[in-house]
């Protein structure tokens, strides 16, 4: 069968797809739309969910479909149970009806019943309580007996706060307690039952998209990685507007990145699903894009019954085809490191809303080795050592970019040592800007469109130069500010409350934002709102668009004589010459992104 050359497709069944299937001939017949729009290489066959089990039978005659068609199988397992699931007996002499309708034998009963007080729905499971503990085992060793693969879709993960659940916490925190637990239950009763039943069988963890909250929850990128035997990634960004999770959409790059740098190389893929994307099919193709931007191997459908016969599948092929077309022009991703310990939390998603704003970012859970400018959020002050970090990458001559949510987390922790700057509890709205020249002077004064809500930052005057500043009436207050320090140069950058006031700055304020950040990486943008860059290590740059409407952006790029359209092998003269620096004006459309190589 002939693939894409860039990246794979993959289609998940869950339980509930596989229970749709009625005859072979059947899903033959509705399976070949899918095949009719997309090379799909690959396909999960989930064998738990909720209160369903798949019998062996069924599992074993669609994997058989599958690799007849040259298709390959693997496994995949919800982590999921009704409530009512717990401290039942594990032998139910009725045995458990599994897809088809077929009795596949004298396992647990998984029906809901009744208890009081408690709702009858599937939440994640209860990893304290000993037939739950069971039913995980019991699902990895079947699993592992039919696939040489497996992974874990969402939900392994706990957020019990049962009686037992609270006993074993003890005196830590709920954190420590369910990153200690799902690291315990990752080992005992996924790995370790999956490879006793098959050695053979390659166990992956795919994580959600909700990166900001996984700690909580137990998700434990720290240990977990190194456990499995690969990582996949939730790039299922959706709409921000209308979904409570709210992910900025440069979430669905940034998540790759980062999880690609937590285990480099074995980062099997994104994964996306349609919803929330009918009143927008430009929402669905984004996160294609982006997770392919991000160069993820595999790009996972979710799910067969979600997507088959469906309006999202024939734009998603003509686009997949287009950029596979051109994908392969693109280089390693190279973007502003940004610190993204571990278990972090402060300043969530912040790198994702500047993402959509233009700036272009590589996010990693270790302090970036590299003489470029690093950007610390009230994230990176996690690691307890992270001012002596940023210290010798000074004394190295390297530039940092803190953020006020870091500046105020660091504050009577030594920050004092690199700023007279200081985070207050004070607030000041508005929407006028001036951008500073030389010297105490500012050159020109910008309005916005709408007022900004900005924590205010104090700094004493002449030890540090106010590069931004917010105005209101006879004051002004830092938006970005900048003092030396050893042989580097440290930004500090205040991030409005609501981090999505950044789309409302004006283009000058954006853009001298972008233009000092990303200075190191030689190419920024100039436009107000919201747009992705995507950078390569070859010259190749993508610009996606994140506006509801036409536009025309500039791209500076330091030492570009010419830019080349790679779709069409347009060549594009610089409109302006600024020293070394070229500005090209591009027109972009939303979802169909440019991407271009830079001609020296
Ligand atoms: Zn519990």
């Amino acid at each position: 069968m002939v693939g894409y050359k860039n990246f794979e497709i993959a289609i998940y069944f869950s339980t509930r797809c596989l229970e749709s299937i009625t005859t072979i001939e059947e899903f033959e017949k509705e399976f070949s739309f899918l095949e009719k729009h997309l090379k799909i290489s690959k396909v999960y066959l989930e064998t738990h969910r909720d209160d369903m089990d798949m019998s062996e039978d069924l599992l074993r005659s669609v994997k058989q479909f599958f690799e007849n068609k040259g298709i390959k199988v693997a496994g995949g397992i919800t982590p999921t149970l009704f409530r009512s699931y717990r401290n039942k007996p594990l032998i139910d002499e009725t045995g458990i009806r599994g897809c088809g309708g077929t009795v596949i034998g004298k396992k647990a009963a998984l029906q809901p019943k009744p208890e009081k007080g408690i709702l009858t729905t599937w939440s994640t499971m209860c990893f304290t309580d000993e037939a739950v503990r069971q039913k995980m085992k019991e699902v990895s060793e079947f699993t592992a007996s039919i696939f040489d693969e497996f992974i874990l879709d969402d939900f392994f993960f706990t957020d019990c706060t049962c009686e037992s659940c609270i006993s074993a916490k003890g005196d830590r925190s709920w954190e420590q307690f369910r990153l200690d637990l799902m690291t315990e239950v990752a080992e005992n009763l996924v790995i370790k039952p999956a490879k006793k039943i098959n050695p053979d069988c390659k166990v992956i963890i795919k994580y959600p998209n909700w990166y900001e909250a996984f700690q909580e929850t137990g998700y434990n990128t720290e240990t977990q990685p190194l456990m499995f035997d690969g990582i996949y990634t939730g790039t299922e960004t959706r709409d921000t507007d209308h979904s409570m999770q709210h992910l900025p959409r440069y979430g669905s790059y940034s998540l790759m990145r980062w999880m690609e740098n937590i285990k480099p190389g074995e980062n099997g893929g994104g994964w996306i699903d349609p919803g929330q994307g009918i009143h927008n099919l430009a929402y669905y193709l984004e996160q294609a894009h982006l997770t392919l931007f991000a160069k993820g191997r595999e790009l996972m459908l979710f799910c067969y019954t979600w997507t088959v016969d469906s309006v999202f599948i024939p734009p998603l092929g003509f686009e997949l085809e287009k950029l596979d077309n051109i994908l392969g022009e693109a280089g390693e991703p190279v973007g502003l490191p940004v610190y993204e310990p571990h278990h972090a939390y402060g300043e969530e998603h912040l790198y994702d809303y500047l993402g959509t704003a233009g700036l272009a970012f590589e996010p990693t859970p270790a302090f970036p080795q590299t003489d470029k400018l690093i950007l610390l959020t009230a994230n990176s002050a996690r690691d307890a050592n992270v001012l002596n970090k940023m210290k010798e990458h000074m004394f190295r001559g390297g530039d940092i970019c803190i953020t006020s949510g870091f500046l105020g987390a660091m504050q009577g922790k030594g920050i004092e040592e690199f700023t007279s700057a200081r985070l207050t509890n004070g607030r000041v709205y508005a929407r006028d800007y001036s951008i500073g020249g030389f010297g105490s002077v500012f050159n020109g004064e910008f309005y916005g469109r709408d007022e900004v809500l900005l924590p205010i930052v104090k700094y004493m005057n002449n030890s540090a130069d106010c590069l931004i500043a917010l105005r209101k009436y006879d004051n002004n207050f830092p938006v970005l500010l900048r003092n030396r320090y050893a042989s580097g140069t440290l930004y500090i950058l205040t991030t409005p409350d609501d981090y999505a006031d950044i789309y409302k700055y004006p283009c000058e304020v954006i853009t001298t934002i972008r233009q000092y950040l990303m200075s190191s990486l030689g190419v920024y943008l100039e436009a107000e709102g919201k747009y992705g860059l995507f950078l390569y290590d070859n010259d190749t740059v993508i610009i996606e668009s994140f506006m509801y409407r036409n536009s025309i952006v500039r791209l500076h790029a330091a030492g570009a004589v010419k830019l080349k359209d790679m779709r069409t092998g347009m060549e594009t003269e610089p409109i302006q010459q600024k020293g070394d620096e070229s500005v090209f004006e591009i027109p972009i459309q939303p979802v169909f992104y440019k991407m271009f190589r830079l001609i020296r």
